[in-house]
């Protein structure tokens, strides 16, 4: 089935720090991960970007 790949931004500094995949029939809504950001060199909220 259709997986759209999407990007991940920081929302502290905006920088497109990953990439992943998700399913639009079934995730519904941005995304939202707590990842490591290496710019600011901590774990900040990373959310789904176009
Ligand atoms: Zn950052």
């Amino acid at each position: 089935m259709a997986r759209d790949i999407i990007t991940l931004a920081c929302t502290d500094c905006k920088r497109r720090n990953y990439t992943t995949t998700k399913n639009k029939k079934i995730s519904t809504g941005r995304l939202e991960r707590k990842k490591y950001c290496p710019h600011d060199r901590k774990h900040t909220l990373h959310r789904e970007t176009k």
